[in-house]
């Protein structure tokens, strides 16, 4: 089978590789949409210490069970599925807690197993000890329910960052991520929602499709004195960085209403993670920060569901559909930032 795989920082190549066979408790499955995000574009570039290649990449992943090991229950062949990305362990003490994004044993697909930029996958057992295989609900489609993985952290990050009705929200960055915090953070009751870009042809194209309350150039005005006019100098009751920009995190920090919350969405780079805070404006202002660190399988399944009923549409999101031959081309998209979602059909 085809399949793209990481070799090397700067070496992803797209060659044949034998089909795998499942184990006693493994699903295989036949890939039909798996989706790009900036994280495939930083492995292609940089590996990741998870990742001892050669490795098959791609974690955003929908297809169809072509075959179950003998000791599989519940599945069928042709059943349409989504596969979470993050596996926690399910046993430890964070697990039995029931918070599975940041169980230190957590593997993920296109790391410790192999990813689905390729025609056919194995679902470890694993996946389905924690219920990390979704059936995918009649009347979405392959590439949509791709989509569900990057919309299951978009929720973590707004259940931990508490947006609800009445909110005046802040999305900082207008990659796909930013686009599905502003479509998320409307289905959840929010009153304004505004998007914050540095680039302007990229916030234009999120903003045709998003349409937020405010579009924020920030190369062309200071973000914070904006979102002050705009909210009548209380501030936004949440502001989400999804950019790796330790300028954003600052800055959001002083765009925050009195009892705002902050979500760190976005990592910064490894070399350079250190902002500086007014921890007083933290103190006075009751002001909660939080991070965010992937999803649960739980949330997989809410995220699927809010994609079926129509609360988050993603499918305009999807704004690239390309072969598997052209998966390294779609790197490239995905890296200057032309595209919203690009999405791997193999
Ligand atoms: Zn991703
Ligand atoms: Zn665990």
């Amino acid at each position: 089978m085809k399949a793209v795989r990481f070799h090397a920082p700067g070496d992803v190549r797209i060659e044949d590789v034998p089909e795998p066979t499942p184990g006693p408790g493994d699903v295989k499955i036949r890939v039909r949409n798996c989706s790009t995000c900036g994280t495939d574009v930083k492995i292609s570039k940089f590996g990741h210490h998870h990742i001892h290649p050669p490795r098959v990449m791609g974690h955003e992943i929908a297809g169809e069970v072509v075959q179950t090991g003998a000791e599989v229950t519940g599945w069928a062949a042709g059943d349409r599925v989504q596969v979470i990305a993050a596996i926690p362990c399910g046993t430890c003490a964070e697990c039995r807690r029931g918070r599975m994004t940041v169980c230190p044993h957590q593997e993920s697909m296109g790391y410790h197993y192999e990813g689905g930029f390729a025609q056919y996958l194995v679902v470890p057992a694993k996946v389905l000890a924690v219920d990390g295989l979704n059936r995918i609900p009649d009347g979405v489609g392959y590439a949509e329910a791709s989509v569900a993985e990057p919309l299951a952290c978009v929720l973590n990050g707004q259940e931990l960052a508490r947006v609800g009705p009445g909110d005046d929200v802040v999305v900082v960055g207008s990659g796909p991520i930013g686009c599905l915090h502003v479509r998320l953070a409307r289905a959840r009751g929010a009153a304004r929602v505004f998007l914050v870009e540095l680039n302007r042809e990229r916030l234009e194209l999120a903003a045709a499709l998003v349409h937020p309350d405010a579009a924020i150039c920030g190369s062309d005005v200071d973000p914070i004195d904006e979102v002050l006019k705009l909210t009548d100098g209380r501030g936004a009751d949440v502001i989400i960085t999804a950019a790796a920009s330790g300028a954003a995190q600052e800055q959001a920090v002083q765009m925050a209403a009195r009892q705002g919350r902050i979500s760190f969405f976005g990592g910064l780079p490894k070399d350079n993670p250190v902002i500086s805070l007014d921890s007083n404006l933290v103190h006075y202002r009751e002001l909660t920060i939080v991070g965010a660190n992937g999803s649960s399988p739980a949330q997989n399944a809410e995220a699927l569901r809010l994609i079926a009923t129509g609360s988050v549409p993603v499918s305009d999101l999807i704004t690239h559909r390309l072969p598997l031959e052209q998966a390294i081309d779609a790197l490239g998209v995905v890296a200057r930032g032309e595209a919203i979602k690009v999405t791997i059909e193999p």
